[in-house]
């Protein structure tokens, strides 16, 4: 990856940033993002926030050796709290995270959202989390997609200000992944309900505690979702 060329995963991320947009990139590691769309001409200012030391050196060299140290500010600092309330942020970008990571981040700094129209996640797992996470805080899916590379499969999720109310299916799989239906869809979910598949098999096995029945019943519960979805 370099300033020219992302991984596609990235790059689908990417796909989704408006033109002209204020953008700060959560956890930008090597600053790949923002360098990128800027190079590319699609925006013309981004604020990369990172939380560990040593990738948000390697992100303030990247920036440096591309000479946009005027355009895309390096900040060390956690989540959301990379951004100053006269950055004028309307983008957000966190990829590469749990689902669960990025809503902690979400909700940590929920009061530097006041000028955000649009956030893009790219949760590695647990979607699910950032789904309620947006009912929860007025926000609503307007896109998703997904994506494999390099045998692995990613989601993409694109909030926008709007309420929302998703029935539990659509929470699981997505609204909009669950229309569109792709083949790398299919794919995602009946991997998972064979892993699903395996879990159960080895709780079986187990000494029955209430705790290994709770386990149990919500995975089958997501497994009879999932199965309806797969069936249509
Ligand atoms: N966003 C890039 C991508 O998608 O390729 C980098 C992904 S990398 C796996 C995750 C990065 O997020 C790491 O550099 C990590 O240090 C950073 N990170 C994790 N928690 C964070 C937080 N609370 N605030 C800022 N950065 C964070």
């Amino acid at each position: 990856m370099n300033t020219n060329h992302l991984s596609e995963r990235l790059a689908a991320v990417a796909g989704f940033v408006p033109k002209d947009t204020i953008l700060a990139d959560i956890g930008s590691d090597h600053a790949y993002l923002p360098c990128y769309l800027v190079n590319k001409g699609v925006i013309q200012r981004a604020i990369a926030g990172e939380v560990v030391k040593g990738p948000f050196e390697s992100a303030k060299r990247n920036v440096q050796a591309n000479g946009f140290s005027d355009r895309i500010q390096v900040r060390l600092a956690n989540g959301l709290f990379a951004i100053e309330e006269t950055d004028g942020v309307e983008t957000i970008t966190i990829a590469g995270m749990g689902g669960t990571l990025i809503t902690t981040i979400l909700n940590e700094g929920k009061d530097r959202l006041a000028s955000v129209k649009r956030i893009i996640t790219q949760p590695n797992l647990h979607a699910i989390a950032i789904r309620q996470w947006a009912v929860e805080n007025d926000f609503q899916l307007v896109d998703e997609e997904i994506m494999q590379e390099d045998g692995k499969i990613y989601e993409i999720l694109v909030l926008e200000r709007g309420t929302a109310n998703y029935s539990p299916t659509d929470l699981l799989v997505g609204p909009i992944l669950r229309e569109k239906c792709t083949a790398v869809f299919r794919e995602k979910w009946e991997r998972e309900m064979r892993e699903w598949r395996r879990v159960v098999a080895a709780l079986d096995k187990a000494e029955q505690t209430e705790e290994i029945r709770q386990k149990k019943s919500s995975i089958l519960n997501n497994y009879e979702i999932v199965r309806k979805v797969l069936a249509t």
